[in-house]
C-alpha cells in the first residue's frame, strides 16, 4: 500500500463508488486491455448513465457499442443483469456481497471488486495480477487453475487484506501486478519486496505461477456467403447456442477446411442456398480470427443471385450494403467489410 500510495496508475473509474460504473468498468475490462476498453466504458457510461437506461435499451444496440470488444456474452450478461437489478431490486444495486454474486455475469473477483470499492466490504480480490503477486512472493507452487489452488490463494488473499481499507487494498495489489510484477522480466531491480520475495531469492520468477492446463485449440473453416440479391444483401441473426449468439453474420457454410470455388459450388449445402442461376463472382482472400478456444479461418464468398426459386429461409434480413454498418457483426466480418482490397483472382 506504501508502494500505491506513490504508483498507482490513474484510471477514469478509480475512486469510483457508483456500483453500477463499477460493474460496468469490471465486466468491460475482463479479457480485455485497459487501453482498449477505456473508450468503450466512456461510450457505455454517456449512452446509459444509469442501469435502468441500461436496462431499457434494446439488445441490438447494445451489441452495437461494444462491437470490436469480443467475448459478446459479457454484452448478453450486462444487458440481462441490468434487466434483473431493474425487476428485481427496483433499479437499485445490491449492497450484499451475496447478492452480488448472485448476478449473471459477476464472479467472485468481481463480487469482491464491486463489494470493496463501492461499499467497503472486506473482500480481497483475485485475479491474475494477484495470483501472479502471492505465487510469486510466497513461492507457492500450487496450480491457481485447480480447486484446491484457488481455495489456498483465496484464504490467503482473504487473510491478507487490509480489512479496515480493503478498496485500496485491492487497487494496491492488482496495480503491482500489472505494473511491477508483471509476467515477463518483472521490475525486480526497484521493488520494494526483493529482500523476501521466495520467487526471486529462489530464481523461480519465470516459473510462477503454475497452470495445470493448456489450452486446447480447435479451428473452424466459414464460408460466408455474401449473397447479392438485387441491391441487398441477406444476412442473418446468430441465435444457436455458439460463439458470437446474438451477433449478425452472413449464410454460413462450415467445413473442416477451406474449400476453393469448384469444391465450394460442389458441396449439397452450397447448393441448397444458391439457386443454380447464382454466380460466384469473387473470393476473399482467408481472414482470421484467433478467439480463446477457436481458430476461426472464413473466406467470403461473393455471390449474385437474380431470384430464389425457392423459400427463402425466415431469418435471413435483407440489408442494403450501406446499412450493413447498423448491424452488430463478429470483428472478423467487420475486418473483411473494411478492407475490399483482399479478394483472390478468380
Ligand atoms: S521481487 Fe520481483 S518477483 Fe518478487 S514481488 Fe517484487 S517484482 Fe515480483
Amino acid at each position: 500500500m506504501n508502494w500505491f500510495g506513490k504508483n498507482h496508475r490513474p484510471m477514469p473509474w478509480k475512486g469510483e463508488k457508483n456500483p453500477y460504473l463499477i460493474w460496468l468498468s469490471e465486466i468491460i475490462l475482463q479479457q480485455t486491455r485497459v487501453a482498449q476498453g477505456l473508450p468503450y466504458f466512456e461510450r457505455f457510461k454517456a449512452a446509459y448513465p444509469t442501469i435502468t437506461d441500461l436496462a431499457n435499451a434494446p439488445e441490438d444496440e447494445i451489441l452495437k457499442l461494444w462491437e470490436g470488444l469480443g467475448y459478446y456474452s459479457r454484452a448478453r450478461n450486462l444487458h440481462f443483469t441490468a434487466k434483473d437489478i431493474r425487476d428485481n431490486y427496483e433499479g437499485v444495486f445490491p449492497t450484499e456481497y451475496a447478492d452480488i454474486l448472485k448476478l449473471k455475469g459477476v464472479g467472485t473477483y468481481t463480487a469482491a471488486a464491486i463489494s470493496s470499492f463501492a461499499y467497503g466490504l472486506p473482500y480481497a480480490v483475485l485475479d491474475g495480477n494477484v495470483f501472479r503477486v502471492l505465487s510469486r512472493y510466497f513461492g507457492i507452487k500450487e496450480p491457481i487453475d485447480t480447486t484446491a489452488g484457488k481455495k489456498l490463494f483465496t484464504k490467503l488473499s482473504q487473510e491478507l487484506l487490509a480489512k479496515k481499507r480493503p478498496a485500496d487494498y485491492n487497487q494496491a495489489i492488482m496495480d503491482f501486478g500489472a505494473t511491477q510484477c508483471v509476467p515477463a522480466n518483472p521490475a525486480c531491480k526497484s521493488c520494494p519486496m526483493i529482500q523476501s520475495c521466495v520467487a526471486h531469492q529462489e530464481n523461480l520468477i519465470s516459473q510462477l505461477p503454475v497452470k495445470s492446463k493448456k489450452l486446447k485449440k480447435r479451428s473452424r473453416f466459414f464460408h460466408y456467403l455474401i449473397i447479392n440479391h438485387g441491391n441487398q444483401i441477406w444476412i442473418r441473426k446468430r441465435t444457436q447456442k455458439d460463439i458470437w449468439q446474438g451477433l449478425y453474420d452472413f449464410p454460413l457454410l462450415e467445413t473442416d477446411q477451406l474449400l476453393d470455388r469448384n469444391k465450394l459450388e460442389k458441396t449439397t449445402e452450397y447448393q441448397q442456398i444458391i439457386p443454380s442461376e447464382g454466380v460466384i463472382s469473387q473470393v476473399s482472400v482467408p481472414f482470421t480470427q484467433q478467439l480463446t478456444h477457436q481458430k476461426i479461418n472464413a473466406l467470403f464468398v461473393e455471390v449474385t443471385v437474380p431470384n430464389f426459386p425457392g423459400e427463402i429461409p425466415q431469418e435471413w434480413i435483407a440489408v442494403a450494403r450501406k446499412d450493413l454498418k447498423n448491424y452488430a457483426f463478429p470483428r472478423i466480418i467487420d475486418l473483411y467489410l473494411q478492407d475490399k482490397s483482399l479478394y483472390l483472382n478468380f
